[in-house]
């Protein structure tokens, strides 16, 4: 017997993108195009994206994007999504750390100059009365995506836009930023974009390097405290 195919979930589809985006380690051309692809594929008008589809898929486009376009779309996600998060991100020694270079706005708004838009009706079977049909019958009539939203255009607007769009997603709280020490500067964080399976607290670090260094974060941290203490009482 066949199973039926689960339906990906919201943050399962940024899984797919969110490698190339941190780019750390730099993933190859040949599994973006392909990463790519499921992901705009993936718009298929389900109730999962929010009844949005692509009107037409751009698997041309991509099989066509340059590296250098590539690496532009990627520029231009990284940025949606590092200012999709208020400036002020994380606290360190009682200090508040700012990701945002002085003059850059948050959020991020921007023009997406190339989608266009259209709907369709699915055509859903009404009850033949209202009146008289029963509550699940009623509930099912009036759920949303009576209508799928169409779009299309240019690959790299149409991405960021269904990657925007996806983040309104349910189960999309659980995108994060890795709060663990950046490798050789440990006044930085690493800060890569992380994203859970959607069951239960998101990941704190995005690798078992990170996990290393936030750990030995921690006990410096802790020691630091401890000679503080017993200074204190050496003073008294
Ligand atoms: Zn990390």
């Amino acid at each position: 017997m066949v199973m039926p195919k689960a339906p990906m979930t919201a943050p399962a589809r940024l899984g797919l993108l969110l490698p190339w985006v941190n780019a750390a380690p730099p993933v190859p051309v040949g599994t973006v195009r392909r990463h790519l692809r499921a992901f705009a594929e993936s718009f298929d008008g389900s109730a999962e994206v929010g009844h949005l589809r692509s009107h037409g898929t751009p698997a041309h486009e991509i099989s066509q994007a340059t590296p250098a376009a590539l690496e532009a779309l990627r520029t231009r996600l990284r940025e949606l999504l590092r200012r999709g998060f208020p400036p002020n991100i994380d606290v360190k020694d009682g200090q508040w750390i700012n990701d945002q270079p002085w003059g850059q706005t948050f959020p991020l708004m921007q023009a997406f100059s190339s989608l266009r838009f259209g709907v369709i009706c699915m055509g859903r079977p009404a009850p033949r009365k209202l009146v008289r049909a029963s509550s699940h019958e009623r509930r099912t009539f009036r759920a949303p995506g009576a209508y799928t939203l169409l779009v299309e255009g240019d690959l790299a607007d149409l991405v960021l836009f269904f990657v925007a769009h996806l983040l309104t997603a349910p189960g999309m709280a659980v995108v994060s930023r890795c709060a663990a020490p950046a490798p050789n500067n440990w006044e930085a964080r690493c800060h890569r974009f992380i994203v859970g399976s959607g069951v239960g607290r998101p990941p704190e670090c995005c690798s078992g390097a990170c996990r290393v260094r936030a750990h030995a974060e921690r006990l410096r941290t802790l020691e630091r405290e401890a000679t503080g203490r017993k200074k204190r009482k050496g003073k008294r």
